[in-house]
């Protein structure tokens, strides 16, 4: 699959499709364009030992959403309750909106 421009934003509902997260979906937090990754709401957690700072803080185990490649997710598309490829359609003379590629439903409301 290549992916030659980010097709992914903020706030979008999306699948994992490959990896250890496969099958998971949830809303995307951040994206690293120039990375081509992805912040996906509780996918992916990574744990972090965080050394103690100070004197008041102490040292522990922190978990965090680690980035996936953009490669590795789907957009879901609400209405067919799947990941789903997209295809763009011009709105309004010359924006861009992302539309399910099987029904038709705006990614982009
Ligand atoms: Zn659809």
């Amino acid at each position: 699959m290549v992916v030659s421009k980010l097709h992914i934003k903020k706030n979008d509902l999306v699948m994992v499709t490959e990896g250890k997260e496969k099958g998971k979906s949830g809303r995307v937090l951040k994206v690293v364009p120039e990375k081509k990754k992805l912040i996906i709401e509780k996918i992916n957690f990574i744990k972090r030992h965080t050394r103690p700072h100070g004197q008041q803080r102490r040292g522990g185990i922190l978990e965090k959403e680690a980035p996936l490649h953009l490669s590795n997710v789907m957009l879901l598309c609400e209405k067919c309750n799947k990941p789903v490829r997209i295809r763009h359609r011009i709105v309004e003379g010359n924006k861009k909106a992302r539309v399910c590629q099987k029904c038709g439903e705006s990614f982009d409301k």
